[in-house]
């Protein structure tokens, strides 16, 4: 077993998995349950800071995103999909699928979402139904602004789709402030719950888009209106995962009861990147740093599965990328329950070991100077 360090899955506590192996009751027939679901409903609206409904779906992160497209898009609907990483540009197959048209608003890969430059293009482009973008694009760590964003596109009457996964309960997210109108959330990034679940945050701008739609949505799993009115009806569109559910009811009530929660985020963050730079080693990006995940280059002559080796030898897992970042990078989650200072000492020790071992020359002890650097932006 090794110690899971990756941006998602996160390591799941104690009590999550305890919550998980409770007895079952009938999900369908037990009124109770249904009581116990609106009421996490409720939690995590409450902690995104929204009047708005959350449903949870059983699924993983991706049955979100397609839920939102399904629901919102109908055949010829143009969608403006903000494309500066790998599932930023994903959106738009979502978007095609259900028989929308996406152009895709390409940026850099490196650096955050310019909001100038994108309140420059929408001034004489806005004529789209709905917008997509990401809030930390995971394959790279690209944290985008959606508390700028989607204001933004909102005074053109543009609704956004937020995907949000590996952002939630570890950015601070205000669902009404920054006036999001579907945010996407999973169980298995900074929630730290196992995968198997996503949660949709819903505007009543979003459902009437959803409810008032000429054309039948092409999807029963994926279609958001099976779930009008559950909570009236004592009815689910399907059988729900309850022990899912019940980890995941488990790992809100800690995120609840955590006064620290983005202030953790932050120092681990910010001391993982001053770390790295102190030592010598590149951060991938220019800006748009992400406090749940930190991306680095693979240090020249040596190549990122001989530092996922070195890493696991030394009983931790960090992850590699995918597609156009495979071998070019190593990510570090430091996110949800990954989030803590004994686990991150450990990992910038393993990765201080693995990389001389690989003759990387590094110039500070990565362990002890991460360490101070805690210290000091604790203050
Ligand atoms: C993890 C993640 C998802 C969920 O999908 P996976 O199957 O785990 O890739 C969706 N969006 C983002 C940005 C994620 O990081």
């Amino acid at each position: 077993m090794y110690k899971i360090m990756t941006p998602g899955p996160t390591q799941v506590s104690e009590a999550v998995r305890m919550a998980r192996s409770l007895a079952c009751t009938n999900p369908d027939l037990d009124t109770d349950f249904v009581e116990f679901y609106k009421e996490t409903c409720e939690l995590i609206s409450s902690l995104l800071k929204t009047k708005n409904e959350t449903l949870i779906l059983g699924g993983e992160g991706i049955l979100g995103l397609e839920a939102a497209c399904a629901t919102l898009t109908e055949p010829g609907d143009n969608v403006l999909v903000l494309d500066n990483g790998l599932y930023g540009r994903g959106f738009a197959d979502f978007v095609s699928m259900y028989g929308g048209v996406p152009t895709i608003y390409e940026a850099s890969y490196e650096e955050t979402m310019d909001v100038d430059a994108l309140a420059a293009y929408l001034e004489n482009n806005h004529d789209f139904k709905y917008a997509t973008l990401v809030h930390c694009d995971t394959p790279s760590g690209m944290l985008n602004d959606i508390s700028k964003i989607c204001p933004l596109l909102k005074q053109y009457g543009i609704l956004t789709v937020v995907d949000s996964v590996s952002a939630t309960f570890g950015e601070p997210v205000c669902v009404d402030d920054f006036r999001i109108d579907v945010l996407c959330g999973g169980s298995q990034k900074a929630v730290s719950a196992p995968p198997g679940l996503t949660f949709v945050v819903l505007s009543t701008d979003a459902k009437q888009a959803m409810w008032n739609r000429s054309t039948p949505v092409a999807s029963f799993y994926a279609n958001l209106n099976t779930f009008k009115d559950y909570y009236e009806k004592k009815w689910f569109p399907y059988t729900m995962p309850i022990s899912d559910i019940y980890g995941l009811r488990a790992a809100f009530d800690q995120i609840a009861a955590d006064d620290h929660l983005y202030e953790r985020h932050r120092v681990i963050a910010e001391a993982t990147r001053q770390t790295l730079t102190a030592a010598g080693i590149k951060l991938h990006l220019k800006s748009g740093f992400s406090n749940t995940v930190t991306v680095f280059d693979i240090p020249d002559g040596i190549t990122a599965d001989q530092i996922l080796d070195g890493m696991k030898q030394r009983g931790i897992m960090l992850a590699g990328s995918f597609d156009d970042f495979a071998g070019k990078v190593i990510r570090i989650g430091h996110m949800g329950s990954n989030a803590n200072l004994p686990d991150m000492v450990e990992t910038m020790r393993a990765l201080d070991l693995a990389l001389r071992d690989l003759g990387v020359k590094l110039e500070v002890p990565l362990d002890m100077f991460f360490l101070e650097r805690v210290r000091a932006l604790e203050n």
